[in-house]
């Protein structure tokens, strides 16, 4: 499209915006990969904001067993589940992902995204309320605007704020949040709202992208919290953060798979996932429930982490996950902070609004059980460093 109409004016105006406010974004080109190891524009460096928490993105194994599967069923799944796409690697995943987290049923949807937006469409009627987390993840936002149902978002945690709105607003409700906030790394007031929604006949729906695998020995967010299926009775996971592969699957009882097998749009019209990614998917599943010694990893090098911060008077967050975020503000400040880092080799790409609420920038640090203790230090000294450089 010529930049002289309409529509090529207003991308370029937006554009020039963006860059002039600091919120421009491009992607970076991971040129090479080895665990925490990579190259950025030619400049080795540790990965320190990526969702691979217990360090399986690049397991031998897994690859082995996606190669494997690949060569012995194809690349593609040829067609959506209902109509012949659906391979017994599916259904396998299916079973071993609902035991894990010790529901009667889970179903695979092609990602977090699709699994949120789908879910939350398909469980709404005209004159539902679903109420959502003011900090929850996009995706979940996206699904309640998408609804059938109304929207309305509650303070970020505030259980009693939430109580209010539903008192304000009788009738069917969902309540819908993230376990464990994307950029944040704080819990969910899980058992509050477990309490509350119970109370209410509302129906708790939980997405557990940074909990599965990570919390309650691996089992997840709700296990932690010592919540089974009574209490949260739809429970998102996805596959492309912990479990170092891609994709989502949705656990509950048998009632509900059946129903979102029949309602769920983005589970019924799109293509089903590769069956040699659920292969892979098995077998990084069954590392990460088996090595225990992951998880205890992580959690040695968060408190090393928070140790470090504290002592360099860092402004960390109230996180307990291997989300560590830094609180900078400013979008520009947060980005300069961001190549500095870089230039001493830690890469932390700064995350900015509208990703995270105005005037919150801020460096979402992530740790990895495939980081060492050592690693973690010369992170901790290079910010203290960038940031007593800082403007
Ligand atoms: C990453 C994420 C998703 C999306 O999952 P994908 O599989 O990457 O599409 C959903 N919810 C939360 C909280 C996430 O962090």
């Amino acid at each position: 499209m010529s930049s002289a109409s309409p529509f090529g004016q207003r991308w370029a105006q937006e554009l020039s915006e963006r860059q002039a406010q600091g919120l421009y974004r491009r992607p970076r080109v991971l040129e090479q990969r080895a665990g925490v190891r990579a190259r950025l524009s030619g400049r080795d460096c540790l990965v320190f904001c990526s969702n691979d928490y217990l360090g399986l993105a690049d397991h031998p194994e897994v690859a082995a067993a996606l190669a494997q599967s690949a060569t012995a069923c194809g690349t593609g799944s040829g067609a959506a589940h209902l109509i012949s796409g659906h391979h017994p690697e599916h259904e396998a995943l299916e079973a071993e992902l609902a035991e894990a987290v010790g529901r009667p049923r889970a179903l695979l949807f092609s990602t977090g995204y699709m699994a949120n937006m789908g879910v939350i469409n398909a469980l709404t009627e005209p004159g539902d309320v679903v109420f959502e987390d003011a900090l929850n993840h996009a995706s979940l936002l996206d699904g309640g605007w998408l609804s059938r149902g109304r929207m309305q978002r509650y303070a970020h945690a505030d259980v009693a704020a939430l109580e209010t709105a539903m008192t304000a607003a009788p009738g069917p409700a969902l309540i819908v949040t993230d376990a464990v906030f994307s950029m944040d790394g704080d819990l969910a007031p899980l058992p509050a709202l477990a309490a509350l929604a119970a109370r209410r006949q509302a129906l708790l729906v939980v997405d557990d992208a940074h909990g599965f695998g990570v919390l309650g020995d691996g089992a997840g967010a709700v296990a932690h919290c010592g919540l089974a299926e009574a209490d949260v009775p739809v429970y998102v996971g996805t596959l492309g953060k912990a479990l170092g592969t891609f994709g989502a699957f949705v656990a509950g009882s048998e009632t509900l798979i059946e129903y979102l097998v029949q309602r769920a749009r983005t589970y019924i019209y799109t293509t089903a996932p590769p069956p040699a990614l659920a292969a892979a998917t098995r077998t990084a599943l069954a590392l990460a429930r088996r090595d225990g010694w992951r998880r205890a990893r992580l959690t040695e090098l968060i408190l090393r982490f928070r140790a470090g911060a504290e002592r360099l008077g860092l402004p960390l967050m109230a996180s307990a996950t291997p989300i560590q975020p830094l609180l900078v503000g400013d979008a520009t400040r947060a980005m300069a902070l961001g190549a500095r880092l870089l230039e001493a080799g830690y890469w932390v790409t700064p995350i900015r609004p509208p990703t995270v609420p105005a005037g919150t920038a801020r460096l979402r640090i992530t740790l990895s059980a495939a980081h060492t203790p050592e690693q973690v230090d010369g992170l901790v000294e290079a910010l203290g460093h960038c940031w007593d450089r800082r403007a």
